[in-house]
């Protein structure tokens, strides 16, 4: 994705340490204890402008939400968004989802979202995908024993490459649609990305998965 240089995203997001959670290392295993309760917490792996977060926050209010995001120009949006009213129950991290163990001990996270992953269409950028086996190890280190991941994308190549990595990593898939907006599913919250291409005519394909552990 293209990401606009914001000089002054780093100070912002610094202003606002409630919300963006500057050293996540000292909350590993002890999550609850900042969000002040024992809920579930959630979170969404490449969470861009984080209108999903937000929004999933405020429709569910009995679960805790993080997300995380590697660009601070991108994050600085996903503020704003928190900003304008003030949940408790959702913070954001600025860090690299491939050090995702360093931040959270096993068990500290009950679901994992995944929306409109970058596709990294090159085979040779496969392992850089966030359903690469590498990935779903990780996922699975920071999970809950039957933890899930909840995956949308826009992106035929990117569903069924995550559906055989999936299925060959042993999840248990638990549901599937190819076309999520024409399905009967309910309570979809659509992020900045589905917005777009779906108002494009693109059909989203969704899936979820379990851990057999
Ligand atoms: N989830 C949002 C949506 O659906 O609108 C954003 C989708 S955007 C295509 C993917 C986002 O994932 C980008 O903002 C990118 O910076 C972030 N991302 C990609 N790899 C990441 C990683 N290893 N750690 C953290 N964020 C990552």
């Amino acid at each position: 994705m293209r990401v606009r240089n914001k000089p002054w995203a780093k100070d912002k997001l610094n202003q606002y340490s409630q919300y963006v959670i500057s050293e996540p290392e000292k909350h590993k295993g002890n999550w609850s204890e900042l969000f002040g309760n024992d809920n579930p917490i959630h979170i969404e792996v490449g969470t861009g402008k984080g209108k999903f977060v937000t929004e999933m926050a405020k429709a569910n209010p009995e679960i805790n939400y993080i997300g995380i995001e590697l660009f601070e120009s991108v994050l600085v949006t996903a503020l704003d968004l928190i900003l304008e009213d003030e949940r408790p129950n959702v913070k954001l991290l600025n860090v690299n989802a491939k050090d995702l163990t360093d931040y959270f001990a096993e068990g500290d996270v009950d679901r994992v979202y995944l929306n409109f992953s970058d596709p990294w269409p090159k085979t040779r950028h496969a392992k850089r995908r966030l359903t690469y086996k590498t990935f779903l190890n990780l996922y699975e280190k920071i999970l809950v024993k039957g933890g899930e991941i909840h995956f949308k994308t826009d992106n035929q190549g990117l569903f069924e490459y995550s559906l055989k990595s999936f299925s060959e990593y042993g999840l248990l898939l638990t549901f599937i649609s190819l076309d999520l907006h024409k399905s009967d599913f309910e309570g979809n919250i659509m992020t900045e990305y589905e917005e777009k291409f779906s108002s494009k005519g693109q059909r989203i394909y969704r899936c979820e998965v379990k851990y057999q552990n």
